[in-house]
């Protein structure tokens, strides 16, 4: 295999403490090195003057609709749309159709990722058969066939009992269980969050405390059982302070937050615009300001899109009917740019690392580093430049975004997957 030189880019690596302009060397799909002068020889070379390089991104919660919705995204769409996004590695939830909740759904993913993905593919199993809540689901052997974590996603574990098996079991296997944190008898109806927005809007609520009653009964479980337990798409003020205080009592708790969930309050609704539609929903200003915070002070571990592509024939409904959930993955670095890094609540190295160790770390995969012999997956991308989002150009093949036609500052330029050149930015 050809060798490829990146040269002159500022190298961030967290999970290596480095932090400088350098050369990264990659031979035969690994990193050979980080260094400078290195000479390139016969190797492509990138020339990454000006801008960042780091390990490739990881988005460890996405929803890539095959099997079974493949008219709203694919296998292969999702893994484009990922690589326009700077992601090198991608976790596809289970709320398939098939739900992936045996080897057998496991085995097929993977298969089709192997055969048509441009990135890496790393499956979600579910945590109960169906995903409906009630047994659980083959566990051991989604892992054996390369499931990294478990999650109902899309769906709580509304069964204490259940959750606390899933968790002892998790453990014995060694992978995290990441929990859809809605207490379902809170928030069935509701279209969005519930405060003076939705009585403004007539639309029914999704309280604050229909996930908080969740992540507080899951953190008592994490601690009964000792599993690693992981929040997802974490949006509430006080389950930002839950997981904080998991942390300090040294439990293994650990949440992601989505960069909507960061960037936009109820208040910023579009009314009845379904691309505000998800959930958890939009919540109050002081929720966005505590996401916020968890990201700063190292309550949030990882940031995650939860992309979730729906066509505009079910997009394009009353906002009652249409369903929930919004694209994510060619935004996530532009707008955790706007929220974050230019604001300078966040340093460059705290961006990456919430985009590369923080989830390998969350799910245990060997990825998020620029170190010598690790997969060559890498990132390269400008703080810098501007560029503008238009949904109509997305290689999704849904369209349900609230940051269509929005510019940004920096973004994604080259992703690098194995060793090779998976996407590039037009100039
Ligand atoms: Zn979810």
């Amino acid at each position: 295999m050809a060798a490829l030189v990146i040269k002159n880019g500022r190298v961030i690596d967290p999970a290596s403490g480095r932090d400088g302009i350098a050369d990264v060397w990659i031979e035969d799909g690994v990193i050979k090195g980080v260094g400078t002068d290195l000479a390139a020889g016969t190797a492509e070379e990138i020339d990454a003057t000006g801008l960042i390089v780091a390990p490739g991104f990881i988005d460890m919660h996405v929803h890539l609709r095959e099997p079974g919705f493949e008219h709203a995204e694919t296998i292969e769409s999702g893994s484009y749309a990922a690589a326009a996004g700077g992601f090198t590695s991608i976790c596809p939830m289970p709320n398939t159709s098939p739900v992936n909740d045996s080897a057998m759904v496991t085995n097929y993913i993977m298969e089709k990722a192997r055969r048509h993905a441009i990135v890496n593919v790393w499956p979600i199993g579910a945590i109960t058969k169906g995903s409906a809540g009630e047994e659980l689901a083959a566990i051991s052997s989604m892992h054996n066939a390369g499931a990294v974590a478990i999650s109902d996603d899309g769906r709580p574990v509304m069964n204490a009992r259940v959750m606390r098996r899933a968790m002892e079991f998790a453990r014995s296997v060694g992978i995290p269980v990441i929990d859809h944190c809605e207490d379902l008898h809170l928030s069935t109806g509701g279209d969005m969050h519930e405060g003076a927005e939705s009585v403004r809007m007539g639309l029914r609520g999704i309280p604050g405390c229909s996930e908080d009653v969740m992540v507080a009964r899951d953190i008592l479980l994490a601690e009964l059982t000792g599993a690693r337990y992981h929040v997802a798409h974490i949006s509430s003020q006080r389950s930002v302070e839950m997981v904080a205080f998991a942390k300090s009592r040294g439990l293994k708790v650990t949440a992601e937050a989505t960069p909507h969930h960061m960037a936009l309050a109820d208040q910023d609704m579009e009314p009845y615009d379904s691309n505000y539609k998800m959930k958890p929903p939009l919540r109050s200003r002081c929720d966005v300001g505590a996401v916020v915070t968890g990201i700063v002070n190292g309550a949030i571990d990882a940031i995650a899109t939860d992309h979730a592509p729906h066509p505009g024939s079910e997009k394009m409904q009353e906002f009652e009917k249409c369903p929930f959930g919004i694209l994510g993955l060619e935004t996530a670095l532009g707008v955790t740019f706007e929220q974050l890094l230019h604001p300078a609540k966040i340093s460059l190295a705290r961006v990456v690392e919430l985009f590369t160790m923080g989830p390998a770390r969350v799910l245990g995969i060997e990825r998020g580093t620029l170190a010598e012999g690790a997969a060559a997956d890498v990132t390269i991308f400008s703080t810098d430049r501007e560029w503008s989002y238009d949904v109509n150009k997305s290689f999704s093949k849904s369209r349900n975004s609230p940051f269509d036609g929005k510019t940004f500052r920096g973004g994604p330029v080259v992703t690098i997957v194995d060793g090779r050149v998976v996407w590039r930015a037009i100039p």
